[in-house]
């Protein structure tokens, strides 16, 4: 896939077109080459994204996703809620990582687009016009990367990574799968945890 070809599939999987999203494509991208590494097929790579909860631009976190392999549901990824626009990328095999983020630069250009305005007035990207919403987009994406990324230089990372634990069980009351290390142990049976008396 080429790097435009990914930024489609990107904004395809994450529902809409946005300059967070694209900050998150290039700094995967960019993330990847550092570290001489290819997408993450299945779990050989882990990544740590610094975005929060509830703030702007958290879109960052679904172009590194799909960029660079590393997802919530493949579990080779967490969140380091710092509210900023930066993550590590680490290759298990070798613990070479590298931390990127994306540089303040454009946003005084960014947020004084139409786009960006309408956004701030409450208006749903879907509901902007195409050549609006690719503005912000398109000045992201065509800048040179030394302007809009903080590449660091790659570092041994210190992460303990652990085994898949594999396998399910039925909980003995509500009768619904539950992994492994999720069961509870009451008077001999298992149960998941709402049906224990366990709070997790
Ligand atoms: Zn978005
Ligand atoms: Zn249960």
């Amino acid at each position: 896939m080429d790097d435009r070809q990914i930024l489609l599939e990107t904004q395809k999987f994450h529902g809409h077109k946005c300059w967070a999203s694209t900050a998150g494509v290039r700094a995967g991208l960019a993330a990847l080459r550092a570290l001489g590494v290819e997408r993450s097929p299945g779990t050989q790579l882990y990544g740590i994204i610094e975005i929060g909860e509830d703030h702007a631009a958290m879109c960052f976190g679904d172009g590194i996703q799909y960029t660079t392999g590393c997802t919530f549901g493949k579990g080779n990824i967490r969140k380091q809620p710092y509210g900023k626009l930066a993550f590590t990328l680490i290759e298990k095999s070798s613990g070479r990582a590298v931390r990127v983020s994306y540089k303040p630069t454009l946003q005084k250009q960014i947020s004084a687009t139409p786009f960006m305005q309408k956004r701030a007035a409450g208006i749903y990207p879907n509901e902007i016009p195409e050549d609006e919403v690719m503005e912000p987009v398109n000045l992201i994406w065509d800048a040179a990367e030394e302007d809009i990324l903080k590449i660091e230089p790659v570092f041994e990372s210190d992460e303990d990574f652990f085994p898949e634990v594999m396998g399910f069980e039925p909980c003995a009351r509500c009768g619904e799968l539950v992994a492994l290390p999720y069961l509870r142990v009451a008077n001999g049976k298992h149960y998941c945890i709402p049906c224990s008396d366990y709070d997790r």
